[in-house]
């Protein structure tokens, strides 16, 4: 997509009020000439990514005046139907271990195909062309759903299904989590990483009582770990 073209568009990003998501408000802020949110409440295991995610969106509008007008409606998505159909420790009470196929059990099957269809309903609805997901191959536990083939396939699937030309983008798609800390500075600067770093949940046990050098987390599982480990090489590498 050409820089004229990303310049008037608009975009919908899906914010869950983690690193990645916000870090992909942020580019997208940059980016298009309006972004709206959209996030899911699918019966978490933790109500703290909502509760994150709103204050978030508070912050950005507070502490950056020139995303301020670009920022526009909030979007939140009852899916509580989800929590009912799969059984997962995003969603239950249960220990985080890799099942028989290999996948963590923090795997929710089908969950980003359902975000980016509900969203892309929203979409449409609201003349919006382009989807902004956090989406990674690099760094997570092999989430089948959010490989580069997977997020493409229904980009295709979506647009046959619904007449439309819309554009699913995932700016972190091949970033690593230190990567991912440099994009969040080169976009924000200091005030960006602060936000992230400070108010944005990634722990899968929903601790929230200690802040670390790279944020609020358990500081053991898996989540918290590449947050922590990423942090720790940006600090060391950046010039
Ligand atoms: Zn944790």
């Amino acid at each position: 997509m050409s820089i004229l073209v990303m310049e008037k568009s608009k975009a919908l990003v899906l914010l869950s009020g983690g690193q990645d998501s916000v870090t992909c408000l942020a580019w997208a802020l940059t980016h298009f000439s309006w972004v709206e949110t959209i996030g899911f409440d699918y019966g978490q295991r933790h109500n703290i990514e909502l509760d994150c995610r709103k204050k978030i969106l508070t912050l950005v509008r507070q502490r950056f005046p020139e995303w301020q007008q670009r920022l526009g409606e909030d979007h939140l998505i009852e899916m509580k139907a989800l929590g009912q159909i799969s059984d997962t420790a995003l969603t239950k009470n249960t220990e985080i271990m890799l099942n028989h196929n290999g996948l963590p059990n923090t795997f929710v099957p089908g969950r980003n195909i359902l975000f980016l269809t509900m969203a892309a309903a929203v979409a449409y609805r609201r003349g919006l062309s382009i989807l902004v997901g956090g989406m990674c191959e690099t760094d997570y536990s092999g989430y089948p759903d959010c490989r580069d083939d997977a997020i493409k396939s229904l980009q295709v699937s979506l647009n046959i299904g619904m007449a439309t030309k819309i554009c699913i983008e995932t700016p972190l798609m091949w970033l690593n989590k230190e990567q991912i800390w440099n994009l969040a500075n080169t976009l924000g600067g200091h005030n960006l990483l602060e936000l992230i770093r400070t108010e944005t949940h990634s722990c899968y046990l929903g601790e929230r009582n200690h802040l670390h050098a790279w944020g609020f987390g358990c500081g053991t599982c898996p989540a918290c770990q590449l947050r922590a480990c990423g942090y720790t090489s940006y600090l060391t590498r950046k010039p």
